[in-house]
Parts: C-alpha cells; sequence; structure tokens
C-alpha cells in the first residue's frame, strides 16, 4: 500500500530489490513529507516568532498551526501542552531534567520498566543521581509482558514518577498504559509514557489514557529526524523550571534576573526546526489520510502472517509473545549471532536491525547478546514477508 509515495522503497541492492523491514528504527517519508521541507526552505524561510515581515508572519502561522494539528491528533486539552523537541530522547531529558530539579529530592524514588529503551532509563539515572534518588524497575515475564501485579508494592510514598514505555522497541508489547496510570494516580504518582513506538501504530488520546507526559520522535511516524514532540499536562509543565535558557523562553531579561516566557515557549528555547515542524505536520495529514484505523489493521495482518511463516522455521525463535503487540518481531536463528543473521540478509537486500536494540536489560532479562528485529510499516507487503521468510530458510543452513 501507498509504495508509490515512497520513491526509496523502489530500489535493488546488491541485485535484489530492498525489503525495508526497519521501521523500528526510522520509518520511510512520504514524497509530501519531503515537499513540505523542500518548498519551506525554498519559498517560506524564515525565522519564527520575532518579525514583523510576511514570510516571518508565514511561517510562524504555520509552525503554531502544527502545534494545534499535534493538539488534536493525541487528543490534548491545550495547544500550550504541545512542546516541539529534537525527539523522544530529548523529550524525556526535558522532563528528566525539568521535573527531576523541581520535584526529585534525597530519597525520593522513579519507577521505570525492565523493557525500557536506554533513552527512557539514562535519562532517570542521571536525575536520580544528581537528586539522590533512588531508580525502581517493574519487571516483565516471559512472555514480555509487564508484570502489573508488581507495580502497586513498587508504589510508596517517595515515589515521585513512573516512567514507562507504550510499545516496546523490541518486543513489540503494547503496555496498559491506562492502567498502569490509573495505579500510580491512585498514589498520587504521575505518569511518564515513551509513545515512540505507538505513534505511528495506533491511536493515541492523551486524555484518554489520562498520563501526564507522552512523547515521540516525528521521523518514527512517517516524518523527519530532528523533531519530536512533547505533550505535558498543564499543571506540570506550569511548575515546572526551564530546560534550556535562550532566546524566546524569556519574558524580560535583566542581569538581576529573567522572567520566563509562557507555555510552550518557557521550554523552546533558541530557534526551533522550523522545516522538521512542518514536515511532522505533513507526516500526521499522511497518517490520517492513509486512515490510523487502517494502518494499524494492515501491520497486524503482517504479524500475524509474518509470526506464522517464522514459526515454521525450525531453531527459529521469537522474542516477545504479548497476546497485545504491534509489528515488530524480535528472533534468533539457532545459536548464530543476531550480527551474522542481519549481515546474511542484508546481502539479500533485506534491511532488518541487529543487537541490542538499546535495551540491555531485555537482552539480560532473556540472557541473549541481541536480537534480529523485523519491523513493519503501512509499505510492507506479505511479499516482502516471504521475501523475508525464504531468506531466512535460504542462510539457515550457515548458520545452524
Ligand atoms: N524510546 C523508544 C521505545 C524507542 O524505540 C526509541 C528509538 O528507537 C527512542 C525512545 C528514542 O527515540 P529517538 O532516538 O528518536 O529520540
Amino acid at each position: 500500500m501507498y509504495r508509490d509515495l515512497f520513491p526509496i522503497l523502489d530500489q535493488q541492492v546488491y541485485g535484489h530489490p530492498l525489503v525495508y523491514l526497519d521501521n523500528a528504527a526510522t520509518t520511510q517519508k512520504p514524497r509530501q513529507v519531503v515537499e513540505t521541507m523542500n518548498t519551506y526552505y525554498l519559498s517560506q524561510n524564515s525565522n519564527i516568532h520575532r518579525g514583523t515581515h510576511y514570510l516571518a508572519e508565514q511561517a510562524t502561522e504555520r509552525y503554531e498551526a502544527v502545534r494545534r494539528q499535534v493538539q488534536r491528533f493525541i487528543g490534548a486539552a491545550h495547544s500550550h501542552e504541545i512542546i516541539f523537541t529534537r525527539g523522544t530522547t530529548e523529550s524525556i531529558n526535558l522532563v528528566a531534567a525539568s521535573f527531576g530539579q523541581r520535584y526529585l529530592h534525597e530519597g525520593d524514588e522513579v519507577v521505570v520498566s525492565e523493557m525500557e529503551h536506554h533513552s527512557n532509563i539514562v535519562p532517570w539515572q542521571l536525575a536520580c543521581q544528581r537528586q539522590g534518588a533512588t531508580l525502581r524497575v517493574l519487571p516483565f515475564d516471559e512472555r514480555g509482558v509487564l508484570r502489573l501485579d508488581r507495580l502497586e508494592p513498587l508504589l510508596n510514598e517517595h515515589t515521585r514518577l513512573v516512567a514507562v514505555g507504550h510499545v516496546s522497541n523490541t518486543l513489540g508489547t503494547v503496555n496498559p498504559v491506562r492502567d498502569i496510570v490509573d495505579c500510580a494516580h491512585r498514589h498520587g504518582v504521575p505518569v511518564l509514557v515513551d509513545g515512540a513506538q505507538a505513534i505511528a501504530h495506533m491511536a493515541v488520546d492523551v486524555q484518554a489514557l489520562d498520563c501526564d507526559f507522552y512523547c515521540f520522535s516525528a521521523h518514527k511516524m512517517y516524518g523527519p529526524m530532528g523533531v519530536g514532540v512533547l505533550y505535558g499536562r498543564e499543571r506540570w509543565l506550569e511548575e515546572m523550571p526551564p530546560y534550556q535558557g535562550g532566546g524566546e523562553m524569556i519574558k524580560e531579561v535583566r542581569f538581576e534576573g529573567t522572567s520566563f516566557n509562557e507555555l510552550p515557549f518557557k521550554f523552546e528555547a533558541g530557534t526551533p526546526a522550523v522545516a522538521e515542524v512542518l514536515g511532522l505536520g505533513s507526516a500526521i495529514d499522511f497518517m490520517l489520510q492513509a486512515g490510523v484505523g487502517t494502518i494499524a489493521r494492515h501491520e497486524q495482518e503482517l504479524l500475524s502472517y509474518a509470526s506464522s511463516q517464522l514459526k515454521q522455521i525450525d531453531g527459529l525463535h521469537i522474542y516477545g509473545t504479548a497476546p497485545d503487540k504491534t509489528a515488530v518481531i524480535s528472533f534468533l536463528a539457532g545459536t548464530a549471532h543476531p550480527y551474522d543473521t542481519g549481515t546474511l540478509l542484508d546481502k539479500l537486500g533485506i534491511a532488518v536491525r541487529t543487537g541490542h536494540h538499546c535495551t540491555q536489560p531485555v537482552m539480560d532479562h532473556y540472557g541473549i547478546p541481541g536480537t534480529v528485529r523485523a519491523s513493519f510499516a503501512i509499505y510492507n507487503t506479505r511479499d516482502e514477508v516471504d521475501a523475508l521468510v525464504s531468506a531466512l530458510r535460504r542462510i539457515a543452513p550457515m548458520l545452524m
């Protein structure tokens, strides 16, 4: 579906048609996203917010229109709850630094899950080190399902935040975010959700989830690299101190002291990535035109087809068998190192990711060095699943 919108897919790699199954790392970009960014630089480029001239006003209006578009896309109550960042990593770092400075103190605790991406572990480790707090970990079971029964006992009067992924980038597990939020809120604890792997694959409504923060990157949802979003509930963002200082985030600057701008500008210091924000807007248009439900259904079909086909390969083991999954399949072929499997697949034109996928604790859980990961998007086809399966059968004698 939609393959003609993605010219990059129409190429040969080592004499084979490219089969791009590395969508959890980054999705390809439809023509309209690239054209939006080109048009901006070729005919609309101007710095925003500070100009009185035509181009500056147009650029500002378009940039702020994307903020409102993101607000609608994720169901936020206010557009000033949408902060543009460089991506999920920066969104989480922003909260860890700013929320951490305001609310995290000696003896406090932050809870993360065992299946988090390093981006949702390391910023909390750093914040805990700075503030004298402790990181606590919610484990998952052998299928890759979070042990929700272990959440309540982790929460106490010292817990300041729960930070959890909506979808695991390695296991594909869709976590029951609303249940986690309900449980945390019963203890007065806010919840940050890392939505990097959810936003392109399902409808997200931050008010329905009732989460306090939601983070994602444009490049994993058909948009450009270098831009992402932090959604934060107004009451937290109002209370949190600025993350970075600079232009645009101030109201008045005197050497005696500075007062800060209102939301969302308090958290957007300096010149933002305007072209990339417009590209994000175009990516959202693409997802809405395709239909988020259609995308989800198509990917679920590919997931069940690919899972059933891969299971028939002798010696192939799939990691992550949660009942609620996105189209991410991590596996190992026999005892072969994932890197070897990935390299051989690459020579047959098949792009997968190998390694720990920035989730070393997940690898430690299973006692493996890494996995091979195939991840799917709207433009992938059953033929491509067949290509993956037949390539694996072809290289199996070399690996197992
Ligand atoms: N969280 C998850 C679950 C991810 O999969 C990723 C990227 O792979 C990130 C966070 C980091 O995203 P980014 O590198 O776009 O900041």
